[in-house]
């Protein structure tokens, strides 16, 4: 068995990741698979597994600096694993590539409250636990229930949120070598128009504050206790300050942005420049957010 036999179509060779990554930055991988079902997914990692093949899963690839190199590995898509549902009242389940906007429309139209916070991330949910994204006074780990996952093993299981480890922008799921296939939300009912209102509210807070008009992975750093990344960014005078295609935001210090075809070194090369500076003059460590591959 290989991938073209189980996948079909859904098997490509040669695709540029900078089309499947939201700082349109990456190279070519060998293998780019999108599984349609669970099943698919599990028989395409029991390949990799057997033959030892480098992978990386790809949500919506929000959060990922992919290198102009290229990848010499297979790339797995959750696109595809995205439906959504609603049971027992209050739990939605989702596949792991459901996007997070489709969800929170989901929670809304279905006047389920405790996702707003979700809706202008533009991850999948699988992507949202493993980073276990936040915003606004929310995070995943405030209405994740269970997931299931495919594990080293190569089996399925159920597991509570509790055993995720999950913490600030963290979780225990890469560590452990494992792959989000769905989960569960427990959400709270509430008032259709109310839970409308904040969506519409957030929303508009985004796009006042953030460079949306810009390629870029959202927050670059991640938030260095008693500080922000943006403002300590921001008082060590490189607003707008550029390197290549990539600068820093004019609108949110806290955004790399691709500002004009940057590569994916002008990238790097600017991330470490930010860090150095704002070591140098504020003694600060900035650790990145965003996942290089
Ligand atoms: C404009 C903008 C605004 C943003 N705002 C926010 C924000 O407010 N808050 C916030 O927290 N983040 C924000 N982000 C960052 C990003 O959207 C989140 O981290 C999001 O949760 C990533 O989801 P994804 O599906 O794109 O994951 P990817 O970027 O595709 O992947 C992220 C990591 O998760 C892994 N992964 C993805 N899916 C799975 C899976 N099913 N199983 C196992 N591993 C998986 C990948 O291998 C990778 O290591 C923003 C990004 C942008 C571009």
């Amino acid at each position: 068995m290989d991938f073209k036999s189980i996948l079909g179509e859904n098997c490509k060779t040669g695709e540029l990741l900078k089309d499947h990554t939201t700082f349109h930055v990456g190279g070519e991988c060998k293998f780019f698979l999108t599984p349609v079902t669970e099943e698919q997914l599990c028989l395409c990692m029991d390949i990799i597994r057997k033959e030892n093949l480098k992978y990386y899963i790809f949500g919506k690839g929000s959060n990922i600096l992919a290198d102009d190199r290229g990848f010499d590995g297979v790339i797995i898509s959750t696109e595809c694993l995205n439906d959504i549902i609603v049971h027992d009242g209050v739990y939605i389940e989702a596949g792991a590539g459901a996007g997070l906007d489709k969800i929170s429309d989901y929670a809304m139209e279905n006047s389920l409250t405790g996702f707003e916070f979700a809706c202008g991330i533009p991850g999948s949910l699988g992507g949202a636990i493993v980073m276990n994204a936040g915003a606004y006074d929310g995070e995943m780990s405030h209405v994740l229930y269970q997931i299931k996952i495919l594990s080293e093993d190569g089996g399925i299981k159920w597991k509570e949120a509790s055993e995720l480890e999950l913490g600030y922008r963290k979780s225990n799921i890469l560590a452990n070598n494992e792959i989000v296939l769905a989960a569960r939300l427990k959400l709270e009912h509430g008032e259709k128009e109310k839970i409308k209102a904040k969506i519409e509210d957030l929303n508009d807070r985004r796009r006042e504050k953030q460079p949306l008009e810009y390629p870029s992975a959202g927050s670059t750093f991640k938030r260095p206790e008693g500080y922000f990344a943006g403002k300590l960014i921001d008082d060590a005078g490189l607003r707008g300050f550029k390197l290549g295609g990539a600068a820093v935001s004019q609108k949110h210090c806290g955004f790399v942005i691709n500002y004009d075809n940057a590569s994916s070194e002008d990238i790097k090369s600017l991330i470490k420049h930010v860090k150095d500076v704002v070591y140098e003059k504020f003694g600060v460590k900035l650790e990145c957010e965003v996942r290089m591959i």
